[in-house]
């Protein structure tokens, strides 16, 4: 019998937490910490915990799509990967063609990784490259140079693996030239996803209050690879993200298309019926937590109706696909459509195009797709 707690079987994604780096970059506000030499593996053992806790509740369910992520899931050695691999296969299910990505940093990307996620059921690597210029990478403080990102993204795709490299863009003093070479660096290496992503400066890491006026314009570096990428075969399909044909990533457009997740592990955010959740943040805390059996959620909240509606007409406008029109109108119905509708064409014309089916951001409207959320939110 279905759980009506889950959506219908198949229609799940899962993301699990590994929240360690070898060292905060200054520019990173994602849940992370140096780990002591055995804080990974107590973490596992804490982890299997949660998962058994949410097996009392929801079963083990069929995923479509699984993410692990961080932090850095390759500080985990390969024994600690065997414990999460046998933890993961006791509680979850996946459908035969279910998307498994991991994420990897290319200073601790190993062949033993590779090895292990290829017999299990990878079929994804995205990788913190972040730059192909050494000085940029020793300024945004990563662990890597440009050798190994090479090397890295070769070796997972000789693997046989459909590779993902991320990248930075807008850094103080980056030059055009810099962007231009990473880029076409980028496409020759055969990954088949790119994701770009605009620096920005967050509270509460080292660089939160270095004046903004110090970050080069992030406009033409991002109209560039718009104009570059398609030429390359890369297609545009969300705001920050270029992928070959086939090549999406199903995990993320469950996310951009309102799908259930389930999310575990230190830090880790979730959404299953209708109701988001955030889990606690510290290891003094999870464990406290997994030990005496209880739940690692710290908060929880179900929008508005019109929250909700508001959040699902911009997550669908970070795809190029868009709003689409019947399925958003039988959701939330027509007088949230055109509430945003007006709010949207209070912006000049050439940021967007409404038809029957769609409503979407163009190429343009994407490259100033921030000032838009803020007045749809
Ligand atoms: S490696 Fe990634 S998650 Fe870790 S601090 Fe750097 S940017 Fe953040």
């Amino acid at each position: 019998m279905s759980n009506p707690f889950l959506p219908p079987s198949g229609e799940l994604s899962l993301y699990i937490h590994i929240p360690f780096c070898e060292r905060k970059c200054p520019y990173c506000a994602f849940e992370s910490f140096i780990p002591s030499r055995v804080d990974a593996t107590v973490y596992l053992e804490l982890l299997e915990k949660e998962f058994e806790w949410w097996s009392i509740r929801i079963g083990k369910p069929m995923f479509n799509t699984c993410y692990i992520g961080g932090g850095t899931p390759t500080i985990l050695n390969s024994q600690q990967w065997s414990k999460l691999i046998k933890t993961i296969e006791k509680y979850c299910n996946f459908t035969p063609s279910a998307e498994i990505t991991v994420e990897a940093n290319p200073n601790s990307l190993k062949a033993e990784h590779l090895h292990a996620w290829r017999d299990w059921r990878v079929n994804r690597v995205s990788i913190g490259v972040q730059s192909f210029d050494d000085a940029e990478l020793e300024q945004l403080g990563r662990m890597h140079n440009s050798a190994q990102a090479y090397e890295a993204l070769s070796a997972a795709i000789v693997s046989g693996f459909s590779v993902n490299a991320d990248f930075i863009f807008g850094l103080p003093g980056q030059t055009f030239h810099n962007w231009s070479r990473t880029l076409k660096d980028a496409v020759k290496t055969g990954v088949d996803h790119l994701s770009l992503y605009q620096l920005t400066l967050e509270p509460g890491t080292p660089w939160e209050n270095m004046p903004s006026e110090n970050l080069s314009d992030g406009y033409y570096p991002y109209r560039w690879a718009q104009w570059y990428l398609p030429r390359k075969g890369f297609k545009q399909y969300e705001v920050a993200n270029f992928s070959k044909p086939e090549c999406e990533s199903k995990h993320n457009i469950n996310y951009w298309r309102e799908g259930e997740y389930l999310g575990v592990g230190l830090g880790a955010s979730g959404y299953l019926s209708e109701w988001r959740y955030k889990n606690i943040s510290t290891l003094q805390e999870y464990a406290d937590a997994m030990t005496s059996r209880k739940s690692a959620i710290t908060s929880g909240e179900r929008l508005t109706p019109e929250a909700k509606a508001r959040e699902a007409f911009i997550l669908a406008l970070r795809m190029t696909d868009g709003v689409y029109r019947d399925q958003y109108k039988n959701k939330y119905g027509a007088f949230y459509e055109q509430m945003l509708l007006d709010i949207l064409e209070s912006f000049p014309k050439h940021l967007y195009e409404i038809t029957d089916r769609n409503i979407k951001l163009t190429t343009k409207g994407m490259r100033v797709a921030n000032r838009i959320w803020l007045e749809l939110i």
